[in-house]
């Protein structure tokens, strides 16, 4: 079949879920029988998200190929299963530089280079790109932001332009907010009408309006919508809140949704699959019992970004559903051990902690009290990347006595640096040569038999995905191995230690990888399912 595109615009106001919605939109449609591909098309002027600060933009996701993307890649992979590469993510800097690249090589041969047409080109050749190496039937792209921003109209020019040249197969959707103003206590639909306009003035009429507001949209409103919006009623659909995320390809199923677009595409059902997730969805709600998860950590900059750590989170969420509880994150402010020690009795308060990745110096010292502390009091522990180095130098301070131990990331001059950079690194820190040049991506792991990380994979080769320029130093192996610590999986030829386990001790884990990349709703992460394991049975030895 000739392939279908789908582009989702957002309009009225950012961060109502547009990136949910579209890898909901792709799950619904895999779910009929058809291979989508997820595209998320960036405003920024960076090549990638690698560079971006984590505590304002959200999580910056690691594809398998190590592409550096923003957090929706996250969403796409979790609700379609679908491995994202570098073909996924499109942003502003990477379409100018190809751009600039090829004039520079004389490719345009002679002609002058304009930023219409030969802007919206390159996003266009893009998308077909990803289409091809994804063999998509159809494929969905999400453009960041929202429509009226300066910075999106070359995107939709691009959007414009595919639909002039194959308008059976080219479509768009508005994610468009509804606002219930207190006053007045209903919703309003006058935004998602100048929206719509603005759009119109791009040159796009939206096929479909996905109307998200707190609660579902009345008939009136749908009505409304649909004569000065020029839609039938059957592709205004209503979006609101949920309970979970994961409820969301339920209910566009309910308003029939899955169906609609495929008629509109001119395609028919396939098959039907969805009732796993149904059934997951709907055992999400029912959980009553909970487990306490502290995350010990410093970019908890909440009121402007929630999703930080929205990998993490959401691994957490796979791990306790898989047992039947639903998780209790706790955050915890690393630096508040470093001013006093007596803080650390907080953690008491949790079944078990996980330190995630992070960079620079700020908060490291708590971070590595909080270690010892797990250590001592038996208390579950899984470090990710920069919590498996703080694993490995609190072990080397408080086990091995080292007292100077650090990671040169934190203090260059350090007499005991268990964790240090390869010499490529270092070359990179001393050219400034920051972008995408940290280890990134899936390597191979292979387990020690007898590692709590075998017992939870089950096989003894792995791959995972990386993102980091630090590394375990292998000058400090064997003393560390001789002291009680498991070198539970190595990556072979660089013979780099990829995770380390705590012997005498119920479940401390340290990943040099991130494994909250690859945990999906129905298949939670092994490392994360038996963390979360170890934490409710500490739970419930302390009742
Ligand atoms: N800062 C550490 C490094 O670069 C850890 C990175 C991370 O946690 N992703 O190695």
């Amino acid at each position: 079949m000739t392939s279908k595109y789908i582009f989702i615009v957002g309009g009225v106001m950012s961060s109502v879920g547009k990136g949910v919605a579209a890898a909901a939109i792709g799950k619904i449609l895999q779910s009929k029988g058809y291979k989508v591909a997820n595209i998320k098309a960036d405003m920024y002027v960076n090549i990638d998200a690698g560079t971006i600060r984590p505590a304002e933009h959200g999580e910056v996701f690691v594809g398998e190929d190590g592409i550096e993307a923003d957090q929706d890649l996250g969403n796409y992979e979790r609700f379609t299963d679908q491995v994202c590469t570098a073909d996924n993510y499109i942003t502003t800097g990477q379409v100018y530089q190809e751009i600039i690249r090829r004039e520079r090589n004389l490719e345009f041969g002679g002609e002058d280079v304009e930023v219409v047409p030969d802007i919206p080109n390159e996003i266009i050749r893009r998308i077909k790109q990803c289409q091809k190496k994804n063999k998509a039937e159809i494929v969905i792209i999400e453009i960041g932001g929202t429509v009226g921003e300066y910075q999106v109209l070359l995107f939709l020019e691009a959007a414009r332009m595919m639909k002039a040249h194959d308008a059976a197969n080219v479509f768009t959707i508005m994610v468009s907010y509804l606002p219930t103003p207190i006053l007045l206590g209903e919703q309003k639909s006058k935004p998602t009408q100048y929206a719509i306009r603005t759009l119109n003035s791009a040159g796009i009429q939206p096929d479909f309006i996905l109307c998200r507001a707190d609660k579902p949209v009345t008939p009136d409103i749908k009505r409304t919508i649909s004569t000065v919006c020029s839609l039938p009623k059957e592709r205004i659909i209503s979006a609101p809140d949920v309970y979970s995320i994961y409820d969301i390809p339920v209910n566009f199923e309910k308003e029939n949704f899955g169906e609609v677009i495929l008629r509109a595409l001119g395609l028919k059902a396939r098959k039907k699959d969805m009732r796993d997730w149904k059934k997951l969805a709907g055992k999400i709600k029912k959980i009553k019992k909970e487990v306490t998860i502290g995350i010990v950590g410093k970019y908890f900059n909440f009121k402007s970004c929630k999703d930080t750590y929205i990998s993490v989170i959401e691994s957490i969420n796979h791990a306790s559903w898989h047992f039947n509880f639903k998780p209790k994150v706790v955050w915890l402010e690393a630096e508040k051990y470093e001013q006093n020690k007596k803080n650390l009795k907080e953690l008491d308060r949790v079944a078990g902690i996980i330190v995630p990745g992070g960079f620079g110096q700020r908060g490291s010292e708590g971070m590595i009290l909080a270690a010892e502390y797990a250590r001592k009091n038996k208390m579950p522990y899984f470090g990710l990347c920069l919590g498996m180095q703080i694993l490995t130098i609190s072990f080397a301070r408080n086990v091995l006595g080292l007292k100077e131990a650090d990671s040169t990331e934190f203090n260059p001059k350090t007499k005991h640096p268990v964790i240090s950079t390869m010499e490529e690194q270092k070359n990179n820190i001393q050219e400034k040569n920051y972008g995408a040049t940290m280890r990134l991506g899936a390597y191979e792991a292979r387990l020690a038999k007898d590692s709590l990380a075998f017992k939870a994979y089950q096989q003894q080769k792995i791959s995972e995905r990386h993102r980091h320029r630090y590394e375990f130093n292998n000058a400090y192996r064997k003393l560390l191995a001789e002291a009680g610590m498991r070198i539970a999986g190595i990556n072979q030829p660089g013979d780099l230690v990829e995770i380390i386990e705590i012997i005498d001790h119920p479940w401390m884990v340290g990943v040099q990888f991130h494994p909250e990349f690859t945990s999906r709703p129905l298949r939670p992460n092994p490392l994360f399912r038996d963390f979360v394991r170890a934490a409710i049975k500490r739970q419930a030895s302390k009742k």
